[in-house]
């Protein structure tokens, strides 16, 4: 990889500023990494894919600039909507739970997310949580009320020298008026307080486990800080999710963790916060009331791909909001088809030849992204060197060395996009027996017939290319056959 004088610069929500990805490990290498994970109450929809989209942008693009990323992505499997569908289907939480987790985890891979390398589930962590709810008890920070909920003080923490409103700033008197309140949570000595520790309610049903306090279960907010802080350590480099989450969820997460002061001397919880814009459809919220929701399900029963998805995903920058529409959608189709019928053409010119990339393009590329992940730049130095390609094709300039280095050149930064290649897709034993057909009616010069043949395998979804090695099958990305 080419030297470049700085390194990764990465805006941060807590100091509201693009600065260099610099991690607490000495050496400059290791990084740990948390992301918010989905609660797993319901099928994903597209605006949390484009958060967790961006986080695989930001995992792979440090691992491209040499860092060697521990990545953690908790599931929420215990928290209020959760509770209120498994009391509606009448499951049990973990069979309610699972099948939304294994969707989920089947989505990431059509989109071509790397696996974090811990996904922990928040239900497998109560003794984490109750030992972090403790501490804060016995320092003094965390009280018991009388139902037997836990909450966090936050007059406690902050005369205990720390400030709440790090990543916001905030209007104490405003703070979460909006929020709703449950009669249970009058007991709360203030109204900013928040619950550490929920007090087993009959609506709970069987949702409940044993504690110091009494039966109950934790509040969403410390389930991340304790399990981020048991795999990463007290102290860690990166927290990613969405805008939503800065308050009052990621608030809380560092007036916990740091409340818990299990940090070494002089270090924060998180070093770097990153915080990823929300996704619109049709410039509008996203709501199933106003019938523009849609899960990633939606869009793949619809006949898109994985890959398609990912593509439109990954062409705003992160820190903007982005709006989908179908159109939008159809014109990526179009753009990823481009790209990628300039690279099956380069692949058939190179063979099996190898080569190393091009340096300057990937020195442009490194350059956009590391001007905190300016995707836009890096597509416009993708499409402005397909082009070139694209146009040396057309002079037949392209040695098969040439087409081997365009190749390593695209599958290097393609480290970073992770779209992989167009999958040439097998056909069925049924289109392959229509092209049979249709070669045999060419043969017998039955040009009428041939060409019927040729419409009815469109129809089915599969184009025929006559190559000067015979004709070949493609299929159109989205149909269905
Ligand atoms: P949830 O499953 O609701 O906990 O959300 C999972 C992730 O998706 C969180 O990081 C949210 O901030 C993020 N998210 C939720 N809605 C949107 C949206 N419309 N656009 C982008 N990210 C979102
Ligand atoms: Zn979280």
């Amino acid at each position: 990889m080419p030297l470049l004088k700085m390194g990764a610069q990465l805006f941060n929500t807590l100091t509201r500023r693009v600065e260099e990805f610099v991690p607490f490990d000495t050496a400059g290498k290791k990084v740990g990494m948390y992301c918010c994970g989905p609660t797993v109450y319901d099928f994903g929809h597209i605006g949390n894919f484009r958060t967790f989209v961006s986080s695989d942008l930001l995992r792979r693009y440090l691992e491209f600039r040499g860092f060697s990323v521990t990545h953690v992505m908790n599931i929420t499997d215990v928290e209020d909507k959760i509770i209120a569908r498994v009391r509606q289907a009448g499951a049990s939480l973990r069979e309610y739970t699972s099948k939304f987790e294994n969707a989920f985890l089947e989505d990431m891979r059509s989109l071509g997310c790397v696996p974090p390398h811990h996904m922990p589930r928040a239900t497998e962590h109560i003794p984490q949580i109750i030992a972090l709810i403790q501490k804060l008890i016995d320092r003094g920070i965390a009280y018991r009320a009388a139902d037997g909920s836990v909450y966090f003080s936050i007059d406690k923490y902050q005369a205990s020298g720390c400030k709440y409103g790090r990543l916001v700033n905030l209007n104490f008197d405003e703070m979460r008026r909006g929020e709703r309140v449950q009669a249970d949570e009058y007991s709360k000595e203030s109204v900013a307080d928040f619950a550490l520790w929920k007090a087993h309610v009959p609506e709970d049903g069987a949702v409940a486990w044993p504690s110091p306090w009494g039966d109950g279960r934790p509040g969403w907010h410390i389930e991340c800080s304790a399990m981020s802080m048991k795999l990463l350590g007290p102290s860690f480099d990166l927290h990613v999710g969405g805008e939503d989450l800065a308050f009052p969820h990621h608030e809380d997460e560092i007036a916990q963790s740091e409340g818990a002061a299990l940090q070494p001397e002089g270090r924060p919880f998180v070093k770097h916060w990153v915080h990823c814009a929300h996704l619109l459809v049709e410039g509008k919220k996203m709501s199933k009331s106003l019938g523009n929701y849609f899960t990633l399900r939606d869009l793949l029963q619809k006949g898109y791909g994985g890959r398609e998805i990912r593509y439109l995903l990954l062409k705003a920058h992160y820190r903007e909001t982005f709006n989908f529409t179908m159109e939008g959608l159809e014109e990526a189709r179009a753009a990823l088809g481009r790209l990628d019928e300039c690279l099956s053409k380069l692949q058939e010119i190179a063979g099996p030849a190898t080569a190393e990339p091009d340096p300057e393009v990937i020195a442009k590329f490194i350059a956009a992204l590391d001007d905190d992940l300016n995707v836009s730049a890096a597509w416009g130095v993708v499409f402005d060197w397909v082009r070139d390609i694209n146009r040396q094709l057309a002079a037949g300039e392209v040695s098969n060395e040439r087409a081997a280095a365009a190749l390593a050149t695209w599958r290097r930064m393609d480290v970073v996009f992770g779209l992989g290649q167009k999958q040439e897709s097998e056909a069925p034993a049924e289109i392959q027996q229509l092209l049979d057909e249709r070669q045999a009616a060419r043969k017998a010069r039955d040009f009428k017939r041939a060409d019927e043949l040729r419409a009815t395998l469109k129809d089915k979804g599969w184009l025929i290319e006559d190559t000067p090695k015979g004709p070949k099958l493609k299929k159109v990305e989205g149909v269905l056959s």
